[in-house]
């Protein structure tokens, strides 16, 4: 059979494997599932893993972890699907039917393009059909199934661990697709208004968030108001606090303590923005009640450095939370479940055929103009 695997730091290859086959004298076989993928999403995890990552841990190791699929054979324990059957498939997969059970080992829930071979293939193996595949309903937009499939479940973790209360200030730092999404998760669990730091020069990011519910857009590069108001009595909260509360000097911690007359938000979800955002976060989060939650992929070896007088000198009373995203069955119906969130419209770029994938890889890592995310049909 095709398939992408890959090849070294950098690149992706072509190359003719061997298809996965259900052994039925193996436990773990008889649970699982084989599948044809029918639309696949190169994320920006796939970016790093070939660009950004130290190459490939095995040999040919196939990518791709966002897709939906076919079932074209299932083990015989497996119960809720059949050959035939189309389905999302979870991204991330935990080993708890609530989907837990991946925290006590890093990374351990993404398996497809990781720590078994991925999608990019003509064929490929799901292990725990029942607790990691969602029937598509017919009718469903194929662009939102396959955004149900891993940056929807993302963008709601971050809400979702955060615990919003009904009315609260949420800051979410960063506007791509898991940051959107997160946008729409937070609206959906209560938030009362929230604020959105990304792009100024990203135009589709500025319209998808008031689409799916930001109130004010910050621009990162200088802190200007892109939409949503703001006053600017609220400038004289700047000499009414240390420069030390904004330890980065950054441009949007500083509107975001003015409109929030030096309080601060009450939960960041940091979807993007890099190394400084959590630092920024800490500057921006209350004190005493405020929680940060990421669920952004940090790269590189360094530590991670919190600000000491927003820490309150450790004794600021601020949560952080890093998360992988919650994964499986449950979660992903549930993001079914959410109607009104038109999630299809992150589907930027449409592409067909399997050989437009390398060039998708590639388009998601350049960052193109207008992008946010791309479907492969196969
Ligand atoms: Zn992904």
């Amino acid at each position: 059979m095709w398939a992408y695997v890959f090849d070294k730091k950098g690149s992706i290859v072509e190359k003719e494997l061997d298809k996965p086959y259900i052994d039925e004298h193996e436990d773990d076989d008889r649970y699982a599932a084989i599948l044809k993928p029918l639309a696949v999403s190169p994320c920006s995890s796939d970016v790093h893993t070939v660009y950004a990552g130290n190459g490939p841990r095995r040999d040919n190791l196939v990518l791709g972890h966002e897709g939906i699929a076919e079932v074209v054979e299932t083990g015989s324990l497996v119960k809720d699907f059949k050959a035939g059957d189309r389905v999302i498939v979870s991204a991330v997969m935990p080993d708890e039917e609530d989907g837990t059970g991946h925290e006590y080992s890093n990374f351990s829930g993404t398996k497809l393009g990781r720590n078994i071979n991925g999608m990019w293939a003509e064929f490929f193996k799901v292990p725990k059909a029942d607790m990691n595949l969602v029937h598509l309903p017919e009718e469903l937009d194929i662009r939102k199934g396959l955004m149900a499939a891993d940056v929807m479940p993302t963008g709601f973790t971050a809400a979702i661990k955060a615990e919003i209360e009904d009315g609260q200030t949420v800051c979410v730092i960063g506007a791509g697709a898991i940051g959107l999404m997160a946008i729409a998760a937070a609206k959906k669990l209560g938030a009362g208004k929230v604020i959105v730091v990304g792009s100024a020069s990203r135009k589709e990011s500025i319209e998808l968030s008031r689409h799916f519910g930001a109130d004010v857009f910050i621009a990162y590069q200088d802190g200007s108001v892109i939409f949503g108001s703001y006053d600017e009595s609220m400038d004289v909260y700047r000499d009414k606090r240390s420069p030390l509360a904004n330890a980065l000097n950054k441009p949007e911690v500083d509107r975001i303590l003015n409109m929030t007359e030096n309080k601060g938000v009450d939960r960041v979800l940091i979807c993007g923005g890099g190394r400084a955002a959590v630092a920024e976060a800490c500057d921006i989060v209350k004190y005493g009640t405020g929680i940060v939650v990421s669920v952004e992929y940090q790269e590189g070896q360094e530590m991670i450095g919190l600000p000491v007088f927003s820490l309150g000198r450790g004794m600021a009373g601020k949560t952080f939370k890093f998360s992988l995203s919650l994964g499986g069955r449950h979660i992903v119906e549930k993001m079914l479940s959410y109607e009104d969130i038109e999630a299809e419209r992150l589907v930027t770029h449409c592409f067909k055929g399997r050989d437009k994938i390398p060039e998708a890889l590639e388009l998601m890592n350049k960052k193109g103009r207008g992008l946010i995310k791309i479907m492969v049909e196969l």
